[in-house]
């Protein structure tokens, strides 16, 4: 027996960086563990790594924009695994503009990926969570822009606020039903997502890759460190299996001391 054995968990984005680790983490706990992205070739690679590993995994095609998409892909993962207890909504992309620049269609894009996906992927989960109230517990991975603002982010920083706002009313109606919900906040971490961005931000900025990294990235942590995937990985794994209600409507900055409250 392992912390999850007999859990179901399903993680979207999970095809790659900080979803790629907690699948793996959790599944390593024992839980099954379903692989929601769009990315189905990369949701396959990573559910058969798990599976050569010991432990269970299937990949789900899965737009979280799409509530159809989402119902198919939960209906899917509790056909093939029983049910569904841990969900933890973390798919997302980064578009770096200032507001008076924003295109209308990034905001749309930002909004629909991190909001409606959060909704959408919570309600199909909850199907199966309040089913006799058997409960489950919904992590959100938001961000230290959860908390503060960045220049160049207006639609992320807003959508990250906002999930702040979902997992506490989620924890209020939740409970009656067993059901508990928290943000996990990471601080910067090297994923394809974060690359991407470096050059991006530095041509916005006027400055250099290195300067981003060090100044903007770095500049405020208290050891100059990156947050890595595994820090994530394991705080998630820790709210999964934390054995009780004293811990709902969370949030938990991981971040090297960047944002401390
Ligand atoms: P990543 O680019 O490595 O992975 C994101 C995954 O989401 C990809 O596999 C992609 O295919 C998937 N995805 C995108 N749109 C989707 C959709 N509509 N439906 C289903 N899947 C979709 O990025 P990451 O850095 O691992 O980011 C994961 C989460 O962590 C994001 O929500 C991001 O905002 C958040 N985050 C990242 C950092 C960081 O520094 N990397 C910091 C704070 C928060």
């Amino acid at each position: 027996m392992t912390l999850l054995t007999g859990k179901v968990a399903v993680v979207t984005g999970s095809a790659s960086g900080i979803g790629k680790e907690v699948a793996r983490a959790l599944a390593k706990a024992g839980a099954a563990v379903a692989i929601a992205d769009l990315n189905m070739t990369g949701a396959k690679a990573v559910a058969a790594e798990i599976v050569a590993t010991g432990g269970t995994a299937l990949a789900v095609a899965m737009n979280v924009t799409d509530e159809r998409s989402v119902i198919d892909g939960m209906d899917r993962v509790a056909a093939a695994f029983g049910s569904i207890d841990i969900l933890v909504s973390n798919a997302g992309v980064q578009v770096v503009n200032s507001i008076d620049c924003y295109a209308f269609s990034d905001w749309k894009k930002i909004q629909s990926i991190y909001l409606d996906g959060a909704f959408l992927t919570t309600k199909a989960a909850l199907t199966y969570m309040y089913e006799r109230d058997r409960g489950g517990v919904v992590i959100y991975v938001g961000s230290v822009y959860s908390h503060v603002a960045s220049p160049l982010k207006s639609a992320y920083v807003a959508a990250a606020h906002g999930m702040l706002g979902l997992a506490r009313v989620l924890a209020q109606e939740g409970a009656a039903h067993n059901v508990r919900a928290h943000v996990v906040c990471p601080g910067f971490v090297r994923t394809p997502l974060l690359e991407k961005q470096i050059p991006e931000l530095a041509r916005e900025l006027g400055t250099s890759d290195e300067d981003v990294v060090k100044q903007v990235m770095l500049g405020d942590t208290a050891d100059g460190e990156f947050t890595t995937v595994d820090d994530i990985a394991q705080t998630v794994l820790f709210l999964s299996s934390f054995p009780s209600a004293a811990l709902t409507g969370q949030s938990f900055l991981v971040s090297h001391g960047w944002h401390m409250q």
